[in-house]
């Protein structure tokens, strides 16, 4: 059986390269759990629910379908059969997914759906809690952090810089803002899982950060 591996860690550690890389090396399906809570969000948006009312979001997730599809380069997302991959990484939607994210009712579901994804392994699961909830017994844990600065830092040289878009003190202010939220939620606060290999890339190479991530799953 191939394996699961969970890789977890604040926004902005890199954790999609570096999945992507691992699926690629090894072989196995890379699936991005975030882009489930990005599709919650959405469709949320649109149907203008409010980000705080749990037994509305919970009745409105259990009936959607979110399906993920790997690709070369990250995952494409299909929301009711509608692609709306590109939809998902606007900014008000990044937002609202931390949002709806905290309520435990949304988490079972998507965590649920998860499992059954990951069932037969073969996979990298990136996320917040897949080494902590959603595979507990994942052949291989990496957690992945880097200090607010790096992360802030890197995202803001990915995302611009260009005129229209946003300032470097403003990204990580909206780093720290989200970040803050998965650590201190009730339900599957972010923190590594105990038997998770920390590689913290804050003074690493993206070269060094791939090299470290392939010997661990190597190990
Ligand atoms: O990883 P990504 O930024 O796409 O995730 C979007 C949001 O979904 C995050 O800000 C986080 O709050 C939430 N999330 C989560 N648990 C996961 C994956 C993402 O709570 N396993």
């Amino acid at each position: 059986r191939k394996p699961v591996v969970a890789i977890d860690g604040p926004s902005g550690a890199g954790k999609s390269t570096i999945a992507t890389f691992l699926a690629k090396r090894f072989g196995l399906l890379n699936l991005e759990s975030g882009a489930m809570y990005r599709a919650v969000a959405l469709k949320a948006l649109r149907l203008g629910l409010p980000l705080d009312d749990e037994p509305a979001l919970a009745s409105m997730a259990e009936t959607m379908v979110i399906e993920l599809q790997p690709t070369e380069n990250g995952n494409r997302v299909l929301l009711d059969g509608e692609d709306v991959t590109a939809q998902l990484r606007e900014k008000d939607v990044t937002q609202a997914a931390s949002k709806v994210s905290v309520h435990p009712k949304v988490r079972a579901l998507m965590v649920a759906a998860q499992q059954r994804m990951g069932a037969q392994g073969g996979v990298v699961m990136e996320g917040r809690d897949i080494g902590t909830v959603v595979f507990p017994k994942a052949e291989v844990k990496i957690f992945l952090d880097a200090s607010a600065d790096a992360r802030g830092y890197r995202r803001f040289v990915q995302t611009g810089p260009s005129e229209g878009q946003p300032t470097e003190d403003a990204v990580k202010q909206e780093l720290r803002e989200r970040d803050e939220r998965d650590r201190n939620r009730a339900e599957s606060p972010l923190k590594p899982a105990e038997d998770a290999v920390l590689v913290d890339s804050t003074a690493l190479t993206l070269d060094e950060v791939k090299a470290r991530a392939e010997a661990i799953v190597l190990e």
